[in-house]
Formats: structure tokens, sequence, C-alpha cells
């Protein structure tokens, strides 16, 4: 039996977009969930995970 289905869920409700649009967007992916997140949220609402901060 294997379990590699359930290893991460993968949401694809939106194509990933480049960097600097993100950025211009103020929002970006969830690493976690791949929820739209704002940059300079500390946790992601959708999944409460923790975002890594952009190096600025
Ligand atoms: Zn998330």
């Amino acid at each position: 039996m294997s379990r590699s289905r359930n290893a991460r869920p993968r949401i694809r409700l939106f194509r990933r977009r480049p960097a600097d649009d993100l950025l211009e967007r103020s929002f970006r992916s969830c690493p976690g969930c791949s929820a739209e997140v704002h940059v300079f949220a500390d946790v992601c609402r959708h999944c409460g995970g923790p975002l890594e901060q952009f190096a600025s």
C-alpha cells in the first residue's frame, strides 16, 4: 500500500506567478498550502503554517 499520495496535497487554484509579480502585489503563495498570503504575514491564515520572510 502506497501512502505517497497523502504526502502533500497540491492545490492548483492558480498558476505560479513570477516573484516580481508577487512582490508587486504584496502577495505570495504559501509553501504549505499554496494559498495567497501577504508577504508581511508571519503565519499563513489559511493553513496556519509559518512563513519565511523575504530578506530585505
Ligand atoms: Zn498556508
